[in-house]
């Protein structure tokens, strides 16, 4: 069975990978993985996977901002800089930026940066806007405030990703109102007490989804607790087809029509 996905969210420039990622990315291809997309977290990550975009131009893709958890009294100056590297590489006409992020808010650890979180997050909605390119967002225990902000510029966004949704029928309806937005799904559907098989089935349709590893985070079953790689998401789309009642197949074809969709990729 020749199975093709890809792999929209993947922390492949992390030093978890610097050992064998060459080795990381043949599992990938072998496994089906058509392409990888990388989000950066903070400035220093804009640098190192844009190295690894190049090193793998025709299977990795950068997306570029800063990650809620990174935002801390600096956040102005840090976004200046991003923007100033987003701006470089959108006028070389052979760069492909293929999103703003990750971005979002996470209140789940601390609240110390709240007001920093949601004017960062502002600012680099209004990036995609500006540049008319979608959003990978990463929301954790705040997403009423999240939808707030986005509710301000939705008819002008022209996409993107809830990442990681791990949430329930209503806080899935509350996020599919986007329309032109979907939600990524990796390891966690895969977890036994999770009811995120149930709450998709019911709430989200098929093509409303699509796949991401978060590696080296978020391993599925039966890997889960190892370091994650993109080459596990097939134990991601057997869950996904037994939940939705379809063939891996489909579930492949779906998925990857949706990131077409979403990225103009
Ligand atoms: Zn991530």
């Amino acid at each position: 069975m020749n199975l093709q996905f890809i792999d929209t969210h993947c922390h492949l420039d992390g030093e978890e990978f610097a050992a064998d990622r060459d080795a990381v990315l043949q599992r990938a291809r072998e496994a089906g993985c058509t392409a990888i997309f990388l989000p950066a977290i903070d400035l220093a990550s804009c640098h190192t996977v844009l190295d690894v975009c190049a090193q793998y131009p025709d299977f990795c893709r950068p997306m570029l901002g800063l990650h809620p958890e990174e935002v801390r009294a600096d956040w102005r100056d840090q976004l200046a800089e991003i923007k100033q590297i987003i701006n470089f590489k959108f006028q070389n006409s052979n760069f492909k930026l293929l999103a703003i992020g990750e971005v979002g808010l996470d209140y789940y650890w601390s609240r110390e940066f709240e007001q920093e979180q949601l004017l960062a997050f502002e600012q680099q909605v209004r990036w995609a806007v500006e540049l008319q390119l979608p959003l990978m967002i990463h929301c954790r225990k705040a997403q009423n405030e999240l939808v707030a902000i986005l509710k301000r510029y939705a008819d002008d966004l022209p996409g993107g990703v809830f990442h990681c949704f791990t949430g329930n029928e209503q806080e899935a309806r509350q996020l599919l109102e986007f329309d032109r937005f979907v939600l990524g799904i990796g390891g966690v559907l895969t977890f036994k007490k999770s009811h995120l098989p149930e709450t998709l089935a019911a709430a989200v349709p098929l093509d409303r989804i699509v796949l991401e590893t978060d590696a080296p985070y978020m391993a599925p079953v039966p890997m889960r607790g190892q370091r994650n790689e993109s080459a596990y998401i097939r134990h991601v789309i057997t869950r996904l087809a037994e939940a939705y009642g379809v063939s891996e197949e489909q579930v492949c074809r779906q998925t990857t029509e949706n990131v077409k969709r979403v990225f103009a990729f």
